[in-house]
């Protein structure tokens, strides 16, 4: 008997492409907006002496009540005001499944980070992108109207934006907290390099969400997202939160890292130094155009830029490629590294530049 997959398969699905990342060999990676300092031994040592203590065998806690208490303390809201998920692409999913359905419209400006529209796609909702305007900011007046237009339920912001960089105007954000009225999800992934954000606003728009994540500052391996809501919101996304969606693990791993986190301020500082050390660098380079950045990474238009990829790829360093559709084509981004890591790209870059300018 042969089956017809395709008649079975949701068509909301139908058209996905799955989400790969390629495994290419390197020896510095700067492509996935990674932490690039390993974990210090006594770090280690003090996690996995933790994880000696819990039963492995058993469930994890369903409502990570230690670790949801530990991060209420450190950001200053109620532990009734956080869910946690195995990363935040599963808690954008949440979000989804919670507010969306067939027919409903989801916005986000663009280019943006793609999990937005790929999720929204899986979820059987439709995925409307609004073009940044000419500075990368959000185009207020394109956005208003295809709000009033469109009339979607869900709004993704990242804040920065991943890949440009920026932080949208503020008193952009703060007009769409005050005029739109579905649910809006201010991404700030990428809080501890900009150290702005809307979680002080929580209080007065039932509306807001705002992510994090602990991928950016060590812990990608864990996978911890945090949702962060108002009460009644957060009650509501628990709805469809799998029982088990946090594993032990990372639980106890990660309240240890919160705990001993002295040597991630003293890197996160050597980090942002860096990342502007990297945009003023590449900035002083024949036919490279960078963005300023508020993030971990700088997004920059390249002359030539599938052949600068190859060519820093062929020393071993891995950074970003947007393929070759679309305003993100000729762009390339690259993680902050450690600086020797920093170093040995721009010597490359600096090459791989002035080999082009001979033709
Ligand atoms: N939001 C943004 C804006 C991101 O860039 C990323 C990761 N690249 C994520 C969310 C996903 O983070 P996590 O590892 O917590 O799933």
């Amino acid at each position: 008997m042969k089956i017809d997959f395709q008649s079975l398969l949701r068509p909301s699905v139908r058209d996905l492409i799955p989400y790969a990342m390629e495994k290419i060999g390197h020896r510095i990676k700067m492509d996935a907006n990674e932490y690039p300092y390993p974990w210090p031994p006594e770090l280690f040592q003090a996690v996995m002496a933790e994880v000696q203590r819990v039963d492995l065998n058993r469930y994890p806690d369903p409502c990570a009540e230690g670790l949801r208490c530990t991060l209420s303390e450190e950001l200053h809201v109620s532990p009734s005001q956080i869910m946690l998920g195995n990363g935040s692409d599963e808690l954008i999913q949440y979000i989804l499944l919670t507010f969306g359905g067939p027919q409903v419209k989801v916005f986000s400006p663009t280019p943006t980070f793609a999990m937005y529209e790929i999720i929204t796609r899986a979820t059987g909702c439709q995925f409307i992108g609004v073009p940044l305007g000419p500075d990368l900011d959000l185009d207020e007046k394109a956005m208003r109207l295809a709000i009033e237009q469109e009339r979607p339920r869900i709004l993704f912001l990242a804040y920065p934006n991943n890949p440009t960089g920026n932080c949208f105007r503020r008193s952009s954000v703060e007009a769409l907290l005050e005029e739109f009225e579905g649910i809006l999800v201010i991404d700030e992934a990428y809080f501890d390099f900009s150290q702005k954000s809307f979680l002080d606003r929580l209080p007065q728009h039932e509306n807001l969400l705002i992510l994090r994540t602990l991928s950016k500052t060590g812990l990608a391996g864990l996978r911890v997202g945090i949702l962060l809501g108002s009460e009644s919101v957060i009650q509501m996304v628990s709805k469809v939160r799998l029982p088990y969606n946090l594993n032990t693990f990372s639980q106890v791993a990660a309240q240890v890292v919160l705990s001993q986190n002295d040597f991630i301020s003293r890197q996160l500082s050597i980090l942002i130094a860096e990342r502007e050390r990297l945009f003023r660098a590449l900035q002083g380079m024949e036919g490279i155009c960078p963005y300023p950045s508020e993030a971990n990474f700088i997004l920059f238009r390249a002359e030539a830029s599938r052949r600068i990829y190859e060519g820093l790829l062929s020393q071993g360093i891995l950074v970003r490629a947007f393929g070759n559709a679309g305003w993100l084509k000729d762009h390339l981004r690259v993680t902050v590294g450690r600086p020797e890591e920093n170093e040995l790209f721009l010597k490359t870059l600096e090459g791989l530049c002035r080999k082009g300018d001979r033709g």
